[in-house]
């Protein structure tokens, strides 16, 4: 046997092994990163379902009535111009606190607000938003569920009575809750892709992978890429007229989507 055999690797080689090695790591972590994003995303599903049956429970015990987009009210306490979104005012005890099982005092879905200034997440937390502001909530609902303004003392009651289940027509095809990336807490058919803080309704943020979470009427959960959510960039001004928009009510269906 020669003596040279008996070497260990050569620098060279070992170089060769570490690069290698590097090359396999570079095509394994976008694969790593890409399911790791999955799985938030199937997280996130999963808490917009539990947001459904918190939102069923709602309706259940609420005549039947859909959780409101908006409620806006004149009120002495809270101001003329004070806004409580079916959403976010949900949280509070008289919505969909106690089906969710949050802090009361969190008035602001996803990072919740107390009255104390003390912060409480929610389980209404999307793994994949990063939060720089904690009034942009992540979530957004539909404009065709906004309460009426209503300026009596009682207009909470009254407010909270927008659509009821039984009265659509697809309550499976009508959108109710998804995710956001505006200031704004409502989304309509003709503003889904724009982000626009001055715009009366914000957009939908397809923010996993070019996928959106969604929450349907009837309480159903699914994840849906852009070309699957009829708006005017698509269908012009009849997205108006789809069941994914029309509550039934105020306009008849064109076509069902
Ligand atoms: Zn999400």
């Amino acid at each position: 046997m020669r003596k040279s055999d008996n070497r260990f690797f050569t620098l060279i080689e070992l170089l060769v092994v570490i690069a290698i090695i590097a090359v396999l790591a570079g095509m394994l972590l976008p694969a790593l990163s890409s399911a790791r994003e999955r799985g938030k995303s199937v997280t996130c599903l999963s808490d917009f379902k539990q947001l459904g049956l918190a939102c069923q429970l709602y309706s259940n015990d609420n005549g039947d009535y859909l959780l409101p987009t908006e409620l806006k009210f004149a009120d002495s306490a809270a101001g003329n111009s004070a806004k409580h979104f079916g959403l976010y005012a949900g949280l509070e005890d008289r919505y969909l606190a106690p089906y969710l099982g949050v802090h009361p005092y969190a008035t602001y879905g996803s990072i919740g607000v107390a009255s104390n200034g003390k912060i409480y997440r929610t389980p209404m937390l999307c793994p994949s938003l990063q939060f720089k502001n904690v009034t942009i909530n992540g979530y957004i609902m539909t404009y065709q569920l906004k309460a009426k303004e209503i300026s009596s003392g009682s207009a909470v009651l009254i407010a909270r009575k927008v659509v009821k289940i039984g009265s659509l027509k697809y309550p499976s095809d009508l959108f109710h809750i998804s995710e956001g990336n505006s200031n704004c807490l409502m989304v309509d058919w003709d503003t889904v892709y724009t982000p626009d803080l001055n715009k009366a309704c914000g957009s939908i943020d397809f923010r996993h992978r070019g996928s959106a979470n969604l929450l349907f009427a009837d309480a159903h959960a699914e994840s849906r890429v852009r070309s699957n959510v009829p708006c005017k960039e698509h269908q012009g001004n009849d997205s108006y007229y789809s069941s994914f928009w029309a509550t039934g009510k105020a306009q008849d269906l064109k076509y069902r989507f």
